[in-house]
């Protein structure tokens, strides 16, 4: 599928039937696989051969929607996890070990943040925030010898700031370690970021690719251009034998392409078990077959009511990377050219209790904690996802107490104004 266009590998990537084999993705729901010897099934125990034994670590479903998502990123491989949270904690935790650090934009979605700065740091891991406008003098200070990895987001959720990919990549890479970039929001559809010199990606799935508020679920891709082997020391559980697989060296067995997804189902799917459910990767399937068409009735119907908000008296600031004159409008035609997201935050004049009022009188738009989905939905992110951030951390992340996140989905963008329209003719 890798020369076909996006809406070709949106469509089709992932799975070729042959003849007289099922159409769409077969849903293979067994825990486990039956082989002829123990022979044939120590092979596999012992990564010598290829093949499933058991869907704790792998699963033919969850492989073939992760070789669709691995297509349209460009990627050489990848997997599937439960959440989008186990997908970016397993492409850390794969290379940062306790006593390791890790350099993050500040603007990361909330469940991210504490993942690294609270249950990570208990794991010993250390994490040091910047923020995604830093200059690249204060990137680089931000650099310890134990630094292992960048990580930051495409589009930050809520605050959607745009990462500078070749900024972060070019300090990370003189600092001989992987960007990993949560590319969630933009999705592949809008930006790939294996273009601009990011080595792993990640997803939370469970936005829109799923699109449908139908499951969670996550997934890992291998641009399979970062050369583990020249940075030995900085690596050892890719560079060493793993005594739990009879002394194998990933990076050396399994190439630059293969290392990083083969050490991450080997060890960690199998020690922690954040596997996709094969009905759920079935369903995301479903979903990212229509991402293509899906993503631009997004981003037109999140730049309408992002005009029309900006032109409103009641609303206080508006923040749309796709909207001319937004702090990030240059980066998002730089990386993003053809749209951005769906997902529009803005203020009120009113402060945070008309931010209240307006959710309340809402009709069309639901308050979720959800975003992404093909139904408009509205969220006040200091009194939910984020209500255990202080004000300074608040501030951070990007996020005012008065911000509304508002992610429009794919109905009539006439009738989602209307209905803010009401709203905000009651606060
Ligand atoms: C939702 C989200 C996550 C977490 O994903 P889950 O599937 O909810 O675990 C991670 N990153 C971003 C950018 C998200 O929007």
């Amino acid at each position: 599928m890798s020369n076909y266009k996006m809406n070709t590998k949106c469509v089709q990537g992932g799975y070729t039937p042959g003849n007289g084999e099922p159409r769409q993705i077969p849903i293979i729901q067994s825990t486990t696989f039956k082989y002829a010897t123990g022979e044939d099934m120590g092979k596999l125990f012992d990564l010598e051969a290829a093949g499933y034994f058991y869907t704790r670590l792998q699963n033919p479903t969850n492989d073939m929607v992760a070789a669709k998502i691995c297509d349209m990123e460009g990627g050489t491989a990848a997997m599937l996890t439960s959440s989008g949270q186990a997908a970016n904690f397993y492409a850390i935790f794969n290379i940062a070990n306790c006593g390791d650090h890790v350099v993050a934009s500040s603007t990361i979605y909330g469940g991210t943040y504490n993942l690294f700065h609270v249950t990570m740091r208990k794991m010993g891991i250390d994490f040091t925030f910047v923020s995604p406008d830093c200059s690249e003098e204060e990137l680089n200070a931000a650099f310890r010898p134990n630094t292992r990895a960048v990580f930051g987001e495409t589009i930050a959720n809520p605050a959607l700031t745009v990462l500078d990919i070749e900024k972060f990549a070019r300090a990370a890479h003189a600092h001989g370690v992987p960007l990993v970039v949560d590319n969630t929001f933009a999705t592949p559809v809008n930006c790939r970021p294996f273009e601009w010199g990011c080595d792993i990606v990640t997803h939370s799935t469970t936005k829109y690719m799923d699109g449908h508020g139908a499951g969670v679920g996550g997934c890992i891709v291998d641009s399979g251009k970062f050369d583990w082997l020249a940075h030995k020391e900085k690596f050892p559980g890719l560079c060493t034998p793993d005594d739990s697989y009879h002394g194998i060296t990933y990076a050396e067995k399994f190439g630059q392409g293969g290392a990083f997804i083969t050490k991450c189902t080997a060890q960690l799917m199998r020690d922690f078990g954040s596997i996709q459910s094969p009905q759920n990767a079935f369903l995301l399937n479903l979903g990212l077959e229509s991402l293509h068409v899906r993503m631009p009735r997004h981003c037109e119907n999140a730049l309408a009511v992002a005009k029309y908000l900006k032109a409103h008296p009641k609303i206080s600031f508006v923040t749309y990377p796709g909207l001319e004159g937004d702090k990030y409008y240059d980066l998002a035609q730089k990386y993003m050219p053809n749209g951005t997201c769906g997902v529009v935050s803005f203020g009120f004049k009113g402060g945070r209790a008309a931010a209240e009022a307006f959710m309340k009188h809402l009709k069309l738009a639901a308050i979720e904690t959800h975003v992404a989905d093909a139904r408009t939905c509205t969220l006040h992110p200091a009194s939910t996802t984020h209500r255990q951030m202080t004000d300074r951390e608040l501030e951070a992340a990007g996020i005012s107490p008065d911000l509304a996140r508002f992610s429009c989905g794919i109905e009539d963008g006439d009738d989602l104004i209307a209905d803010m329209e009401q709203a905000l003719n009651q606060v």
